[in-house]
């Protein structure tokens, strides 16, 4: 946002051939993900190749939005597009890297580059929390450290910067060179060296290399002493300050005590002879790692002590998450709890615009604190980002925001001085269907605000992390061969998981099909926004009108649905119209389908009904994920290409064929035909034990402790006096039940849920909306957290308890469990 440069500017930075239709054009955005869109007229797209991608294949599109500057490597675009600017470059990331290089050389500024295996995205928001009152600062975005996001950042910065902070990160060897050539940094942070990312390195030993490339020119670094790879690495280096700390051993900033409680943490050091003291709202080990690595940079930067404690102690957590949930009247409550600064607003808006569920968005704002102290610019510039998106209902609230009131022309405007104020004036009554943003420093307490937009307050809620889905989907995309088509399977509220909600993940992701159970499942989706084509696997007769009008494809497996599907076509639609069918052929499953020697029959009456638009041919394995069972999916296969052959004579079409689902795809690559259907491994569960590293946690279901009592023997716990105990024991009850899906069968000890990290086991049998678990052993109090399943349990542990699989589990999850949609990014 801050960023301003004509696109001339730009092509002075690199080495390039340029056809500027417009040479003063302002870019404001640097566009690389044809998805993003957000301000087309002053973004610069960046078309990059990539072995699974090319950028270029959405010039046109992008162009058909209003983007008009692009980045290429190709000069005939020039043609087709005349009258918009282009940079004409070899290689498009390799440009925008020394764009970047030549733009940070005119700054004369304290330049501070981190690196390390684990909090680098928090150290650097913390820094920036920590030091924005003492410098106006440039800081990448998100996390944006990658060969391309670290450009990008350094492209943001300005004349007015007085220290910017960059992200690095690293997947490869040789890759910190380049970053470390163009960042240049005048100081470098290493967080920690761990383990994680190993992927495409030897060892740590390996990585720790790779990443202290980043320090080659620099002035100034900071490192855990303890860190023994890392301390070996730079302890020899010349003409450099380091500032290292430790716990142990003697280093510049000695930490010698650490104090938990109450989910605070004093820290205590000596620093230069002297002792120093902090005190942080955190007690999580990573949190204390991460102040005192800024607590290193703010003692250099010789910040004074008093200002460091003071600052320390107001922290904020740094969530890199969006969170949505159901809202009152149909609506969906978006509540961010990244930053609340201008690049942090931009990014919650563009996640707004991209929001299919709801006719009509709504953001409510509350002040934020940016760098930026010139509070009429700032404002100028929160108008500009609102009025290019999609809010058609705006709601401030705070004296900041108040100066807004005649900058932005959404439909309808309300501000408000403060949150009691807005609370006294709102009704549930302002909200119907519509998506909700909400952001604003954390200190407005915006989240009364939230609670009063939610719909359910419940404590038990299911988690969802599209950022796993996400993950995935692009791993079972990279285990079929490019050019195959992908259906997902949403059926049965996607396992469980959600309706719309993960549907949307999947349109944006560009998956070639969805698939459900019933007619009415499609007509939800294509009511939220989903316009990704749509297979619906048990179609009724008399649901077929409204899977015309919405356009929903159904599964044909009898004659008789045949026959009844080709007299609605003739009924509801215009002769001269196609509609698409899908054929489902029983191979072997013995459920649903046409059988071998109803094909010549089948094929004939395609061939005759021409509404019929046959797109494609499929069938289940009865075990694709089993290797016992491997020769008969062998033999399923065999059969199923006869068939479709078979098929294709008789109806002389080309059509789809696919018959793989998650277990099969796993077992059974050669099979994939023209495509496959995702099921319960994009809900990261796998059939297959060694594939199961591979997938990311989706789901985990969380509840909170209701009550807590000791009971003693005799006496007993729950229904038909079944909870026998043996000693005094501390009983906790949590509010789930079979009727949420937690099955009897866990009851009496059978299963445990997590309390704390512990395993607590259920005791005595489980209610229809409660159950009853063993906390003798847990530092365990009213309102703490139970994982009923996630990481630990799992929901595949759950299954095996109850004797069944994890499909079940998911399946079985009440519809009256709030979910809660994580984004990551
Ligand atoms: C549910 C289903 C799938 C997906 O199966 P998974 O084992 O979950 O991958 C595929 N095809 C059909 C016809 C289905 O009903």
């Amino acid at each position: 946002m801050h960023r301003y440069f004509t696109i001339e500017e730009l092509t002075e930075l690199c080495e390039c051939f340029s056809y500027l239709h417009k040479p003063k054009e302002t870019i404001t955005h640097f566009l690389y993900d044809s998805r993003m869109v957000f301000n087309p007229a002053q973004s610069l797209f960046i078309a990059i190749k990539t072995p699974k991608n090319d950028g270029h294949k959405f010039i046109a599109s992008l162009y058909e939005k209003n983007v008009r500057n692009f980045l290429v490597e190709d000069k005939e675009w020039i043609q087709q597009f005349p009258d918009s600017n282009f940079i004409v470059v070899k290689n498009s990331l390799k440009a925008i890297q020394e764009m970047a290089g030549n733009h940070r050389n005119k700054f004369n500024i304290p330049i501070i580059a981190i690196t390390g295996s684990n909090g680098k995205t928090i150290v650097k928001e913390w820094l920036y929390q920590l030091l924005f009152s003492d410098y106006k600062i440039s800081r990448s975005p998100k996390s944006f450290n990658s060969q391309l996001g670290v450009p990008i950042s350094l492209l943001q910065i300005n004349n007015e910067h007085q220290l910017a902070i960059i992200e690095t990160g690293i997947s490869k060897p040789n890759e910190m060179e380049l970053l470390s050539n163009i960042i240049k940094p005048t100081h470098v942070i290493f967080t920690n060296i761990g383990n994680a990312h190993l992927a495409n390195f030897e060892d740590r030993q390996h990585i720790a290399h790779e990443k202290s490339k980043l320090a080659t020119d620099t002035k100034v670094i900071f490192y855990p002493k303890d860190c023994n790879v890392l301390h070996q690495l730079l302890n020899g280096q010349t003409n450099v300050e380091l500032h290292s700390w430790s716990s142990k051993q003697k280093a510049k900033l000695m930490v010698n005590k650490i104090v938990k409680k109450h989910q605070r943490t004093i820290i205590s050091a000596i620093y230069k002879d002297a002792f120093i003291e902090i005190e942080i709202p955190f007690s999580d080990d990573a949190a204390i790692e991460n102040a005192i690595t800024c607590w290193n940079v703010l003692l250099s930067l010789n910040i004074e002590n008093e200002k460091i404690k003071e600052r320390m102690n107001l922290l904020q957590p740094v969530s890199m998450r969006l969170q949505s949930r159901e809202g009152i009247n149909n609506s969906t409550i978006i509540h961010d709890y990244y930053n609340a600064d201008l690049e942090a607003l931009a990014i919650a808006i563009q996640f707004l615009n991209n929001q299919t569920s709801h006719p009509s968005k709504t953001l409510i704002l509350g002040d934020i604190a940016d760098s930026e102290t010139n509070q009429e610019l700032l404002s100028n510039q929160i108008a500009e980002m609102i009025n290019l998106s999609s809010v058609s209902k705006f709601i401030g609230i705070g004296k900041q925001t108040s100066l807004l009131k005649e900058k932005i022309n959404t439909e309808k405007k309300l501000f408000f001085l403060d949150v009691e104020e807005c609370l006294k004036n709102l009704s549930p009554d302002n909200f119907w269907n519509e998506t909700i943003l909400i952001k604003g420093s954390r200190n407005l307490k915006l989240e009364h605000v939230a609670n009063f937009l939610e719909s359910k307050k419940h404590d038990t809620v299911l988690d969802i992390n599209l950022e796993s889905i996400v993950n995935n989907l692009n791993y079972f995309k990279s285990k079929i061969p490019a050019g195959t088509k992908l259906m997902v399977m949403v059926k049965a509220f996607s396992y469980g998981s959600g309706v719309h909600e993960i549907a949307q993940v999947l349109q944006f992701n560009n998956v070639d099909y969805l698939a459900v159970a019933y007619s009415d499942e499609g007509v939800q989706l294509r009511q939220k926004g989903i316009l990704l084509p749509i297979m619906v696997m048990n179609p009724s007769e008399d649901s077929f009108e409204s899977l015309i009008r919405y356009n929903l494809e159904p599964e044909i497996y009898s004659f008789k649905l045949l026959n009844a599907f080709t007299q609605a076509l003739k009924h509801h639609l215009p002769f001269n119209k196609k509609f698409n069918v899908h054929i489902k052929l029983n191979t072997g499953m013995n459920r649903l389908g046409f059988d071998e020697a109803d094909i010549v029959k089948l094929g004939n009456y395609i061939f005759q009904n021409r509404q019929l638009n046959l797109v494609s041919v499929f069938s289940h394995l009865a075990a694709g994920e089993s290797p016992e069972h491997y020769d008969f999916t062998v033999m399923q296969i065999e059969r199923f290409k006869r068939m479709c052959n078979e098929l294709k004579e008789e109806t002389q079409k080309d059509f789809l064929m696919h018959i793989l689902n998650t277990g099969g795809i796993q077992l059974h690559k050669d099979a994939v035909f023209n495509m496959v259907r995702l099921g319960i491994g994009l809900y990261g569960i796998s059939p297959l034990e060694e594939e199961k590293k591979n997938l990311s946690l989706v789901g985990t279901l969380r509840t909170k402790i209701n009550q807590i009592r000791w009971v003693e023997p005799p006496e007993t716990v729950g229904y038909g006096r079944s909870g026998v105990l043996h000693e005094k024991t501390k009983i906790a009850t949590i509010p789930i039940g079979y009727a949420d899906g937690f099955s009897r069968k866990f009851g009496n000890g059978n299963a445990y849920v997590s309390v704390k990290g512990k395993k607590a086991f259920t005791i005595g049998n489980i209610c229809m909306d409660m159950t009853m678990i063993n906390v003798t052993n847990i530092d365990a109090e009213e309102g703490d957290e139970v994982i009923v399943f996630g990481e630990e349990p799992t929901v595949e542990y759950l299954a095996g308890k109850a004797q069944t699989i994890p499909y079940e589990i998911l399946a079985m999850i009440s519809q009256r469990i709030k979910r809660n949609f994580i984004e990551g990014f």
